[in-house]
């Protein structure tokens, strides 16, 4: 099937409140433009370099995510035009995305990445952390930068039961946060579920997946 088939196939399946995020990382441009053309307009990327080579050549109307780990020192490649970073994971990270949101005149949407899985491997913050930091008194004082929701990644297993506990386990993270909700933490968004388990995450209360393969065809790294 060509990548505008697939496209079609899970946005019909899409409830209303699920918001697609095609996860293009490692596929040229010329398949994001055949998403684009079947009005696919949020790409996810995990290389902030890639990201921006991909933004200069793209039309202006693609909203561009970060799903993956963002290194403090690269955010300013990004900061002018990225649209949501999904791998919020630390409070250095969080003055470093606004100090750049600033000098670019832009307050930049984040979700905090909170660590569902049980592998080590799995970057985030624990639930813990994450209320920690929305109550900092440093943390009002981050003007440019808005926390819209929470991202987690699910253990890499075929133990169904095992995903679920980790599903609910940032539907309930997010349940908690937004009790705090502040000036610049209004949550909304649960990023959660990719091309192998998006459908169980939406019964478990996502509003955004993240899917690639599913999409684009597998990915070669070579
Ligand atoms: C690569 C990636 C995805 C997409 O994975 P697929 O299995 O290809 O759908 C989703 N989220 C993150 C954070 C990723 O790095």
């Amino acid at each position: 099937m060509s990548i505008k088939e697939n496209l079609n196939k899970i946005k019909s399946t899409l409830p209303e409140h699920v918001t697609l995020v095609a996860v293009s990382k490692t596929k040229p441009v010329s398949d994001l433009m055949e998403a684009y053309n079947a009005n696919q307009r949020i790409f996810g990327e995990n290389k902030i370099q890639e990201m921006a080579e991909k933004h200069e050549v793209m039309p202006k109307d693609v909203e561009w995510h970060m799903i993956g780990h963002v290194q403090r020192n690269k955010v300013k490649y990004m900061a002018p035009f990225v649209s949501l970073i999904h791998g919020v994971d630390n409070f250095k990270l969080l003055a470093e995305i606004n100090k750049q949101a600033q000098k670019n005149d832009r307050i930049i949407d984040c979700l905090f990445q909170i660590k569902i899985a049980e592998e080590d491997s799995k970057f985030g913050m624990s639930p813990k952390e994450a209320s920690e930091i929305i109550q900092y008194e440093d943390f009002l004082e981050l003007k440019n930068i808005r926390i819209t929701g929470v991202m987690g990644m699910a253990t890499f297993t075929d133990d169904q039961i095992q995903i679920e506990k980790e599903f609910k386990l940032l539907k309930s993270t997010f349940e908690a946060l937004k009790k705090l909700d502040s000036e610049n933490c209004k949550l909304k968004t649960i990023s959660m579920g990719m091309s192998g388990d998006f459908k169980l995450a939406i019964e478990f209360g996502s509003t955004m997946i993240r899917v690639g393969s599913s999409i684009f065809g597998s990915r070669n790294y070579n």
